[in-house]
């Protein structure tokens, strides 16, 4: 038996960000780039109107004001897209929408609202400094400044950014396919007939369900019963995915062949059993260098196992530098009894009241008891040390969803 930390070490060293793929803009969001984007040309390319209104040379504007305007020649309309066909001469300006680009000459915009148009003229009703309403060549990115940098998750922000320096595809970190199998003899898939001494394979949707919820891709692999020649044939049929996830047969019962199989079929057995509950009967090993998680058969054992081990390592591959779900101090409402030596992770529900945060556990917490899982929104950590911890105390939690993000709305 290892702790956890150890754990976690020996399984995150062992495990390599994948290779890069192209794929497009919007494939992209959510994703890790594994290159650096630099601007192929200025953003924007050329001076131009922030403003729809008239570009003028700002020093004939000196002394306009509603009162006293200064009249000036209209040259041309300039729509967004356009090129200018002359420069500005004295006294002259250019009717100019957003966007357009500057005729030379222009210096300034005087905007819409402070102008009045007089057939050919324009009568300007404010003055305008050199540079107002004027977007600058290049002021938003400069030529070959690197806007985009390797190891950045993909947001809306960087797929517009990418699209505005016309890349249509990048360069990310490959998704891994993760291989699912579910072992035992009493368990059936949804649509089977039911009996009383069967039960349904849940952990089959709910392992595939986090591994999707990790952004990875599933290649599920079904049920596989107690035998060993089957259980050696669907190890070898897993190992072309990325990584492989097994759940149950990994106790100390007379059919719990995974650990063995693992040491056959792989030849690499790392560790079996850490210092935790649930999950204690982790077994961790590689078969041809793809890593295997024999996760314990109890559903929540199974989904606490995954999110203490195989979703920081599938985030890993994806080239994540945050692979840990956010932790958070929370006041604990119950008390708690536990065993020493073993680190807990307890169901529980967190709010927030009055800038604070409190947890309480969900009830029942033993590995079988998913409907404790349903009601929880974190895990409460606590440590190996401390066998009973009261209510008041101030306690690690690692939330499992976003819901306290949405708690308030905004002002
Ligand atoms: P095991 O680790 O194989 O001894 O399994 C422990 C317990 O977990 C079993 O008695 C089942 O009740 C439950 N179990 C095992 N596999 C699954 C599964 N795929 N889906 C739901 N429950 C399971
Ligand atoms: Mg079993």
């Amino acid at each position: 038996m290892i702790p956890v930390n150890e754990a976690r070490q020996i399984i995150l060293d062992g495990i390599n960000p994948l290779p890069l793929e192209k794929v497009n803009i919007l494939e992209a969001l959510g994703r890790v780039i594994g290159e650096d984007v630099a601007a192929p040309r200025n953003l924007p390319p050329k001076n131009n109107s922030a403003m729809d209104g008239y570009a003028v040379r700002a020093e004939d504007t000196k002394a306009a004001t509603t009162q006293n305007p200064i009249v000036l020649t209209v040259t041309e309309d300039i729509p967004a897209g356009t090129i200018p066909k002359q420069p500005l001469g004295a006294g002259q300006a250019a009717r100019i929408m957003t966007g357009a680009p500057l005729p030379g000459g222009a210096d300034a915009v005087v905007r819409m609202e402070n102008t009045r148009k007089d057939g050919g003229k324009v009568h300007i009703l404010a003055a305008a400094v050199s540079g107002l309403d004027i977007r600058v060549a290049g002021e938003d990115v400069a030529a070959g400044e690197t806007v985009v940098g390797r190891g950045t998750v993909i947001r809306p922000a960087e797929v517009g950014m990418l699209a505005a320096l016309g890349r249509s595809f990048v360069y990310v970190h490959q998704r891994p396919t993760v291989a699912i199998l579910a072992t035992g003899d009493e368990l059936v898939d949804i649509d089977e007939p039911p009996s009383d001494w069967k039960i349904i394979s849940s952990n089959s949707y709910a392992t595939a369900a986090q591994v999707l919820e990790s952004s990875a891709a599933i290649l599920q692999l079904g049920i596989v019963k107690d035998c060993r020649e089957d259980l050696i044939s669907k190890f070898r049929e897993a190992s072309r995915a990325d990584l492989i996830i097994s759940s149950g047969g990994v106790s100390v019962g007379d059919y719990d062949l995974v650990k063995d199989i693992m040491k056959e079929v792989g030849n690499t057995m790392q560790f079996w059993q850490v210092a935790m509950r649930p999950g204690k009967p982790l077994a961790y090993g590689a078969i041809q260098g793809v890593p295997v998680f024999g996760l314990p058969g109890n559903p929540v054992s199974s989904m606490v196992s995954f999110e203490q081990f195989v979703r920081p390592s599938l985030l890993k591959m994806m080239g994540h530098k945050n692979i840990f779900r956010r932790q958070i101090r929370a006041i604990l409402e119950d008390d708690l009894e536990k065993m020493a030596e073993l680190r807990y992770f307890i169901r529980g529900w967190v709010r927030r009241e009055a800038g604070r945060y409190y947890v309480r556990s969900t009830g029942e917490q033993g590995s079988g008891i998913l409907k404790s899982m349903v009601r929880a929104n974190a895990l409460i950590v606590l440590p190996e040390a401390e066998t009973s911890i009261a209510r008041g105390t101030e306690v690690q939690v690692q939330l499992l969803d976003t819901s306290l993000e949405h708690a308030d709305r905004p002002d």
